[in-house]
């Protein structure tokens, strides 16, 4: 029975399940905006109210304006009854839900010229994948908005993610180019997995907590301007779940794509003239992304890196 569904969904066309990804993104996307809303407002339950409401004049919004991205457009991003504009930001994290949730679905199932949707392991592989994003997208806007996270955003995803990090290995080889995760060599391969991603999200969580230490001495009086330490708590808790989301390989990347990016934004924002009060934990949040989608290539990068080093040597 399995077997029969399976090959029908294999025998779907790519743009099929991508378009189909893209619209599930959409609506995600939807719903995060009213995690990122509701969730830091604790008077505002989740599901409570169950319709959307405008945040001026609290009025109901029918359901057609609640259609993801269409319905921003159709109203010209302003409400329905009061006229207060709605922030673009809206729209653009559905938009970008929506992205992130195709770029998935290719990678899991069409990478390398591949077809892997018929496989069990392949719609695994998405069904974490999307996950990962749809909780690490709200972490970073929260963060971005109050540089402050509330636990349960960082520990209550841990226990969705310890099943799957039981698996992390057989994720990991069923597509041809990553690298496993595994940091011991017994056996049973589950119990393996696990342990290793735990031990790459406490190993972590120390290394940041170490240079967020050494940077609040080295910078102490530039941390006291800003109020506090460099590396904030929440960012040693991310790291954490980080590890156990992703295992050490594509943790790594991440952490070196963050510092990237965030060095980029932070030259940015110096010749804007302004401080970099930006904290660390959306660009942690990126960079995980980042090289969870594109472990392939990173992983083809860094062949072609070490064959670069080789030449010149020899
Ligand atoms: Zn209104």
């Amino acid at each position: 029975m399995l077997d029969e569904v399976l090959n029908i969904v294999s025998r779907m066309h790519p743009a099929f399940w991508i378009g189909y990804w893209f619209i599930v993104g959409a609506f995600v996307g939807s719903f995060l905006n009213v995690v990122v809303y509701r969730l830091p407002r604790n008077c505002l339950s989740i599901n409570n109210p169950r319709r959307s409401f405008c945040p001026s004049c609290k009025t109901q919004l029918k359901w057609n304006d609640n259609i993801p991205i269409v319905g921003y457009v159709l109203l010209r991003g302003k409400c329905r009854y009061c006229k207060a504009p709605y922030g673009a930001r809206y729209p653009l994290v559905e938009l970008l839900t929506a992205l992130l949730f195709a770029f998935a679905c290719w990678r899991a199932f069409y990478a390398d010229g591949l077809n892997l949707s018929g496989s069990p392991l392949a719609w695994l592989t998405l069904l974490h994948m999307t996950c990962v994003i749809g909780v690490l997208l709200p972490w970073a806007l929260i963060d971005l908005d109050l540089t402050y996270i509330p636990d349960k955003l960082t520990f209550g995803p841990l226990l969705v993610f310890v099943p799957f990090a039981a698996h992390a290995d057989a994720f990991a080889a069923y597509l041809p180019s990553s690298i496993s995760p595994l940091w011991f060599a017994f056996e049973p391969r589950w119990l393996n997995s696990l342990l290793s991603n735990v031990c790459t999200g406490v190993a972590a969580a120390l290394v940041l907590w170490l240079i967020g230490k050494g940077a609040t001495l080295l910078f102490r009086k530039k941390a006291e301007a800003i109020g506090g330490q460099a590396m904030g708590g929440a960012d040693v808790k991310l790291m954490i779940l980080l590890g156990v989301m992703l295992g050490w390989p594509k943790l790594v990347a991440g952490f070196f794509i963050a510092i990237l990016v965030g060095a980029c934004f932070g030259i940015v924002q110096l010749l804007r003239g302004k401080g970099s009060g930006t904290p660390f934990g959306p660009y942690l949040a990126t960079g995980a992304v980042v090289s969870m989608l594109a472990t392939g290539w990173l992983v083809d990068f860094w062949n072609w890196y070490q064959r670069l080093l080789e030449s010149l040597v020899s």
